[in-house]
Protein backbone atom coordinates (compact mmCIF):
# COMPACT_ATOMS: atom_id res chain seq x y z
CA UNK A 1 0.00 0.00 0.00
CA UNK A 2 1.25 3.62 -1.13
CA UNK A 3 2.08 6.42 1.33
CA UNK A 4 0.04 8.95 1.72
CA UNK A 5 -1.10 11.39 -1.73
CA UNK A 6 0.62 14.95 -1.65
CA UNK A 7 -2.07 17.88 -1.69
CA UNK A 8 -2.12 19.71 -4.61
CA UNK A 9 -2.70 23.41 -4.58
CA UNK A 10 -5.87 22.75 -6.64
CA UNK A 11 -7.29 19.61 -4.66
CA UNK A 12 -5.96 20.12 -1.16
CA UNK A 13 -7.02 18.07 1.93
CA UNK A 14 -9.90 17.97 -0.22
CA UNK A 15 -8.96 14.82 -1.31
CA UNK A 16 -7.88 13.52 1.63
CA UNK A 17 -10.84 14.20 3.11
CA UNK A 18 -12.96 12.87 0.60
CA UNK A 19 -11.27 9.56 0.70
CA UNK A 20 -11.93 9.82 4.16
CA UNK A 21 -15.63 9.99 3.84
CA UNK A 22 -15.55 7.01 0.93
CA UNK A 23 -13.84 4.26 3.05
CA UNK A 24 -16.30 5.23 6.24
CA UNK A 25 -18.97 4.70 3.94
CA UNK A 26 -17.85 1.28 2.40
CA UNK A 27 -17.04 0.29 5.65
CA UNK A 28 -20.72 1.16 6.97
CA UNK A 29 -22.83 -1.20 4.18
CA UNK A 30 -20.68 -4.32 5.78
CA UNK A 31 -21.32 -3.06 9.17
CA UNK A 32 -24.94 -2.75 7.75
CA UNK A 33 -25.57 -6.18 6.61
CA UNK A 34 -25.74 -4.85 3.25
CA UNK A 35 -22.74 -6.99 1.62
CA UNK A 36 -20.39 -9.25 2.96
CA UNK A 37 -16.58 -9.38 2.61
CA UNK A 38 -15.05 -7.70 -0.11
CA UNK A 39 -18.80 -7.43 -2.14
CA UNK A 40 -20.44 -4.59 -3.63
CA UNK A 41 -18.00 -1.20 -4.15
CA UNK A 42 -18.78 2.56 -3.78
CA UNK A 43 -17.50 6.09 -5.30
CA UNK A 44 -17.60 9.47 -5.17
CA UNK A 45 -16.84 12.34 -7.75
CA UNK A 46 -15.03 15.44 -7.11
CA UNK A 47 -14.74 17.52 -10.40
CA UNK A 48 -13.80 14.72 -12.88
CA UNK A 49 -11.72 12.46 -10.84
CA UNK A 50 -13.77 9.39 -9.77
CA UNK A 51 -12.73 8.23 -6.60
CA UNK A 52 -13.28 4.46 -6.40
CA UNK A 53 -12.83 1.43 -3.61
CA UNK A 54 -10.49 -0.94 -4.74
CA UNK A 55 -11.11 -4.61 -6.23
CA UNK A 56 -10.79 -7.28 -3.41
CA UNK A 57 -9.29 -5.61 -0.89
CA UNK A 58 -11.30 -5.78 2.69
CA UNK A 59 -12.80 -2.26 3.72
CA UNK A 60 -11.04 -2.26 6.89
CA UNK A 61 -7.70 -2.64 6.05
CA UNK A 62 -8.08 1.09 3.57
CA UNK A 63 -6.07 3.48 5.19
CA UNK A 64 -5.54 6.85 3.62
CA UNK A 65 -2.65 5.65 1.85
CA UNK A 66 -4.72 3.53 -0.79
CA UNK A 67 -6.60 6.64 -2.22
CA UNK A 68 -7.58 5.38 -5.95
CA UNK A 69 -9.00 7.36 -8.46
CA UNK A 70 -9.64 7.23 -11.77
CA UNK A 71 -11.08 9.62 -14.65
CA UNK A 72 -14.24 9.59 -16.54
CA UNK A 73 -12.51 7.47 -19.34
CA UNK A 74 -11.34 5.17 -16.79
CA UNK A 75 -7.79 6.16 -17.03
CA UNK A 76 -6.23 5.22 -13.31
CA UNK A 77 -4.99 8.58 -12.09
CA UNK A 78 -3.97 8.12 -8.31
CA UNK A 79 -3.10 5.33 -6.69
CA UNK A 80 -1.14 1.46 -7.01
CA UNK A 81 -4.64 -0.44 -6.31
CA UNK A 82 -6.34 -1.59 -8.87
CA UNK A 83 -9.95 -0.04 -9.19
CA UNK A 84 -12.96 -1.51 -8.63
CA UNK A 85 -14.35 -4.42 -11.39
CA UNK A 86 -17.25 -2.42 -11.50
CA UNK A 87 -15.84 0.77 -13.15
CA UNK A 88 -17.92 0.58 -15.94
CA UNK A 89 -21.09 1.00 -14.05
CA UNK A 90 -20.01 3.36 -11.72
CA UNK A 91 -18.50 5.65 -15.02
CA UNK A 92 -22.15 5.05 -16.65
CA UNK A 93 -23.64 6.50 -13.84
CA UNK A 94 -21.23 9.73 -13.60
CA UNK A 95 -21.33 10.27 -17.36
CA UNK A 96 -25.18 9.82 -17.58
CA UNK A 97 -26.58 11.87 -14.36
CA UNK A 98 -25.78 14.77 -12.23
CA UNK A 99 -24.54 11.96 -9.54
CA UNK A 100 -21.44 13.11 -6.95
CA UNK A 101 -21.45 9.38 -5.23
CA UNK A 102 -22.25 5.83 -6.34
CA UNK A 103 -22.96 2.97 -4.25
CA UNK A 104 -23.04 -1.16 -5.08
CA UNK A 105 -24.25 -3.71 -3.08
CA UNK A 106 -24.97 -7.67 -2.73
CA UNK A 107 -27.73 -6.21 -0.17
CA UNK A 108 -29.81 -9.84 0.42
CA UNK A 109 -33.34 -9.08 0.42
CA UNK A 110 -32.89 -6.92 -2.98
CA UNK A 111 -30.79 -9.49 -4.54
CA UNK A 112 -33.25 -12.31 -3.36
CA UNK A 113 -36.33 -10.16 -5.32
CA UNK A 114 -33.61 -9.48 -8.19
CA UNK A 115 -33.95 -13.49 -9.33
CA UNK A 116 -38.02 -13.07 -8.75
CA UNK A 117 -38.97 -10.47 -10.79
CA UNK A 118 -38.62 -7.70 -13.86
CA UNK A 119 -39.78 -5.13 -11.51
CA UNK A 120 -39.91 -4.08 -7.90
CA UNK A 121 -44.15 -4.21 -6.49
CA UNK A 122 -44.65 -0.92 -5.57
CA UNK A 123 -46.23 -1.85 -1.80
CA UNK A 124 -44.98 1.14 -0.62
CA UNK A 125 -45.09 4.62 -0.85
CA UNK A 126 -41.27 5.09 -0.54
CA UNK A 127 -40.73 3.49 -3.82
CA UNK A 128 -41.85 7.54 -4.79
CA UNK A 129 -37.83 8.62 -3.48
CA UNK A 130 -36.44 6.12 -5.87
CA UNK A 131 -38.11 8.22 -8.33
CA UNK A 132 -40.76 4.98 -9.25
CA UNK A 133 -41.08 1.48 -9.50
CA UNK A 134 -37.56 -0.12 -9.44
CA UNK A 135 -36.82 -1.77 -12.71
CA UNK A 136 -34.27 -4.97 -12.20
CA UNK A 137 -31.66 -4.50 -14.81
CA UNK A 138 -31.38 -8.20 -17.20
CA UNK A 139 -28.52 -10.42 -15.95
CA UNK A 140 -25.03 -10.00 -17.12
CA UNK A 141 -21.64 -10.58 -16.16
CA UNK A 142 -20.45 -8.75 -13.35
CA UNK A 143 -17.48 -6.08 -14.40
CA UNK A 144 -18.97 -5.92 -17.83
CA UNK A 145 -20.08 -3.05 -20.25
CA UNK A 146 -23.00 -5.19 -21.11
CA UNK A 147 -23.78 -4.95 -17.05
CA UNK A 148 -23.11 -0.97 -17.23
CA UNK A 149 -25.75 -0.97 -20.42
CA UNK A 150 -28.36 -2.68 -19.14
CA UNK A 151 -28.04 -1.18 -15.61
CA UNK A 152 -28.12 2.24 -17.16
CA UNK A 153 -31.57 1.47 -18.67
CA UNK A 154 -33.06 0.56 -15.78
CA UNK A 155 -31.90 3.68 -14.00
CA UNK A 156 -33.51 5.73 -16.23
CA UNK A 157 -35.65 8.28 -14.52
CA UNK A 158 -34.42 6.54 -11.06
CA UNK A 159 -31.59 6.68 -8.62
CA UNK A 160 -32.06 2.81 -7.97
CA UNK A 161 -32.00 -0.20 -9.63
CA UNK A 162 -31.78 -4.08 -9.00
CA UNK A 163 -29.27 -6.07 -11.23
CA UNK A 164 -30.94 -9.78 -11.67
CA UNK A 165 -29.27 -12.66 -9.54
CA UNK A 166 -26.07 -10.13 -8.44
CA UNK A 167 -27.71 -6.47 -6.29
CA UNK A 168 -28.62 -3.25 -6.27
CA UNK A 169 -27.16 0.31 -7.56
CA UNK A 170 -28.10 3.48 -6.26
CA UNK A 171 -26.41 7.02 -6.27
CA UNK A 172 -27.29 10.63 -5.28
CA UNK A 173 -25.95 13.75 -4.43
CA UNK A 174 -23.47 12.37 -1.87
CA UNK A 175 -22.48 9.21 -0.44
CA UNK A 176 -24.97 9.59 2.68
CA UNK A 177 -27.92 10.09 0.08
CA UNK A 178 -26.67 7.15 -1.68
CA UNK A 179 -25.99 5.08 1.27
CA UNK A 180 -29.67 6.14 2.44
CA UNK A 181 -31.05 5.35 -0.98
CA UNK A 182 -29.48 1.75 -1.09
CA UNK A 183 -31.03 1.16 2.82
CA UNK A 184 -34.17 2.36 1.44
CA UNK A 185 -34.20 -0.26 -1.75
CA UNK A 186 -33.12 -2.99 0.36
CA UNK A 187 -36.16 -2.19 3.38
CA UNK A 188 -38.82 -1.85 0.60
CA UNK A 189 -37.41 -5.21 -1.02
CA UNK A 190 -37.90 -6.90 2.05
CA UNK A 191 -41.57 -5.63 2.98
CA UNK A 192 -42.36 -6.56 -0.61
CA UNK A 193 -40.75 -10.39 0.08
CA UNK A 194 -42.89 -10.54 3.82
CA UNK A 195 -46.43 -9.44 2.35
CA UNK A 196 -46.08 -11.63 -0.92
CA UNK A 197 -45.14 -14.37 1.03
CA UNK A 198 -47.77 -14.78 3.18
CA UNK A 199 -49.25 -17.83 1.71
CA UNK A 200 -53.22 -17.20 0.41
CA UNK A 201 -52.26 -13.00 0.53
CA UNK A 202 -51.44 -10.34 -2.13
CA UNK A 203 -50.35 -7.56 -1.02
CA UNK A 204 -52.15 -4.43 -2.52
CA UNK A 205 -50.15 -2.22 -5.01
CA UNK A 206 -50.02 1.56 -5.04
CA UNK A 207 -51.53 3.35 -8.20
CA UNK A 208 -49.26 5.47 -10.48
CA UNK A 209 -51.77 8.13 -9.66
CA UNK A 210 -50.52 7.95 -5.35
CA UNK A 211 -46.85 7.39 -6.48
CA UNK A 212 -47.01 9.94 -8.04
CA UNK A 213 -48.32 12.28 -5.15
CA UNK A 214 -46.22 10.86 -2.86
CA UNK A 215 -42.84 11.66 -4.99
CA UNK A 216 -44.25 15.10 -4.85
CA UNK A 217 -44.90 15.34 -1.18
CA UNK A 218 -41.40 13.74 -0.50
CA UNK A 219 -39.24 16.55 -2.49
CA UNK A 220 -40.48 19.22 0.00
CA UNK A 221 -40.04 16.12 3.18
CA UNK A 222 -37.59 16.85 6.16
CA UNK A 223 -36.22 20.38 7.22
CA UNK A 224 -35.83 23.20 4.92
CA UNK A 225 -32.35 23.97 3.98
CA UNK A 226 -30.75 20.58 5.66
CA UNK A 227 -29.54 17.91 3.05
CA UNK A 228 -31.89 14.87 3.52
P1 LIG B 1 -14.84 -5.40 -6.52
O1 LIG B 1 -14.14 -6.04 -5.33
O2 LIG B 1 -14.01 -5.51 -7.78
O3 LIG B 1 -15.30 -4.00 -6.23
O4 LIG B 1 -16.12 -6.28 -6.87
C1 LIG B 1 -17.13 -6.58 -5.99
C2 LIG B 1 -18.44 -6.71 -6.71
O5 LIG B 1 -19.46 -6.50 -6.09
C3 LIG B 1 -18.49 -7.08 -8.13
O6 LIG B 1 -19.80 -7.05 -8.61
ZN1 LIG C 1 -21.35 -6.87 -7.23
Amino acid sequence: MQDTPRPTKDRPDRLAEAWGELVAAARRTVAEGLVVGTSGNVSCRIKDLILVTPTGVPYDRLGPGDLTAVGLDGVQIIGSLRPTSELPMHLAVYRDTSATAVVHTHAPYATAVSTLVTELPPVHYMTGALGGPVRVAPYALYGTEELAAHMLDALRDRTGCLLRNHGTMAYGDSLDQALDRTAQLEWLCRVWLIASSLPGHTPSLLSPGQLDEARGKLGGYGQPGRPG
